[in-house]
């Protein structure tokens, strides 16, 4: 939100904690000096005092090389004031030169890949990914000639193996969705750094991270030298469960480029959904990360020394496999370790039929007697979201082939809300006593 302030305030000496609800000192995206928070704009078209001023709107639609002036506002799906100052935001709080919004975060991941990449080309992206990036890598790419490799990028040796004079594209998560493993951000930007010196800027390579499960508040991985971030605005930003949006973050140069292919795909974020993220989501991150990291820690101490549960993979766990790494690059806003909001983890059992009977026992129970607990997908919500990846979210991955996504078949994704965790631990107490 922006704050119009008669003389130019310096918010850098601000934190971003403060930052993140005022937003850049000043916006030209719309004069509302006297609201304290920004009116939704629900206008497809705008009106044009002249032809003149048309054809400048249109010349100066991205158009970086003119130098930026007051918008000019022409078409919803080229542009408008809500989504503009969303996507100011954002970009502040990711540390990026520029945020370009969308409709959903599929429109974002399809988008900067759209953008990146052209038939012929190579993406390398690690093996655990979100269910539907998964499906538009393999089922669709491959009729674009645009071949995907996926592999363990835990493990940044493994990038060699599979790469080739046609690799545009490094593309993960971290943490991943579902199991949480934690890619070493540094790693895979310098590993990229001396595969790029030997290739020209046509055909160097670009790193896309999905930061959709740590947020900006848990992790900013433009920091550490990552091209591109990508969220999907749906979940811990949006944070209340009433909107989907996206977002593409990253260097000011590719801003026309990604403009141009939002206005022809379409994929186009919706003017009340942008100013909901505007005024409730991104104003309050902090505040509910804070609360659902502080959960989510509690929750994980008790599921790890639980009798019944085989294996927890939550970040803030110092027998977490990934801890080390996950304690060097994710950092709240004033530098504390920030763990992020989600859980995995697997029941015990005889055997993985077994393992996986459990799990769908635990699961319905829940969802028919715990009013703390919601078995629905998504996450970064109010409430707390309980689902089981290989039957749900990532149901397009072949149950023979789970294991080698990194995802095992009984496990299950716990996505903490604002609850007091002491209620969360009541209901998952219920729910272990009757495996
Ligand atoms: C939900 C999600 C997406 C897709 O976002 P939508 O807004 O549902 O399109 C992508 N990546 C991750 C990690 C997600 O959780």
């Amino acid at each position: 939100m922006a704050n119009n302030k008669k003389n130019q305030v310096d918010e850098t000496k601000y934190s971003l904690d403060t930052q993140i609800i005022y937003g850049k000192a000043f916006s030209d995206k719309w004069d509302y000096a006297h609201h304290v928070t920004a009116p939704i704009s629900s206008s497809t078209t705008f009106r044009l005092d002249s032809v003149e001023r048309g054809a400048q709107g249109f010349i100066q639609f991205a158009n970086a090389e003119i130098e930026e002036k007051a918008p000019i506002f022409i078409y919803d799906r080229l542009g408008e004031p809500n989504k503009d100052m969303l996507e100011e935001n954002l970009a502040h709080v990711e540390k990026g030169e520029m945020a370009v919004s969308f409709a959903t975060g599929m429109g974002a991941i399809s988008s900067i890949l759209g953008v990146l990449t052209k038939s012929g080309d190579e993406i390398i992206a690690h093996h655990t990914l979100y269910g539907c990036t998964f499906s538009l890598l393999t089922n669709w790419y491959p009729r674009y000639n645009i071949k995907v490799n996926q592999v363990d990028l835990t493990d940044v040796n493994n990038l060699h193996k599979v790469l080739t004079e046609r690799t545009r594209v490094i593309y993960f998560e971290t943490p991943a969705n579902p199991n949480l493993s934690i890619i070493d951000l540094k790693a895979i930007v310098d590993a990229v750094k001396e595969i790029n010196k030997t290739r020209d800027e046509q055909n160097r390579i670009y790193t896309v991270v999905d930061n959709t499960f740590a947020t900006p508040f848990c992790q900013r991985p433009l920091e550490f030298g990552i091209d591109f971030v990508v969220h999907s605005l749906t979940k811990g930003i949006g944070g209340f469960g009433t909107d989907m949006g996206g977002a593409i973050i990253g260097p000011k140069k590719f801003r026309d480029m990604i403009l141009l292919y939002r206005k022809d795909f379409g994929a186009v974020l919706n003017t009340k959904s942008a100013w909901a993220i505007l005024t409730y989501g991104l104003p309050t991150l902090g505040l509910r990360q804070r609360h659902q990291i502080s959960s989510a820690m509690k929750i994980a101490e008790y599921l790890n020394q639980h009798p019944k549960v085989e294996v927890v993979n939550y970040p803030g766990l110092p027998n977490f496999k990934f801890y080390e790494v996950a304690k060097k690059q994710m950092m709240d806003f004033n530098g504390n370790f920030a763990p992020g909001s989600l859980l995995f983890f697997v029941l015990k059992g005889k055997s993985p039929e077994e393992s996986k009977e459990n799990g769908r026992k635990f699961m319905n129970f829940i969802a028919d007697n715990a009013y703390t607990m919601t078995l629905a997908v998504s996450l970064g919500h109010t409430r707390t979201l309980i689902e089981h990846p290989a039957s749900m979210t990532h149901s397009a991955i072949p149950a023979d082939k789970l294991l080698d996504h990194g995802i095992d078949a009984g496990g299950v994704r716990l996505a903490i809300g604002l609850e007091n965790p002491d209620d969360i631990l009541m209901d998952l107490e219920n729910a272990l006593n009757q495996i």
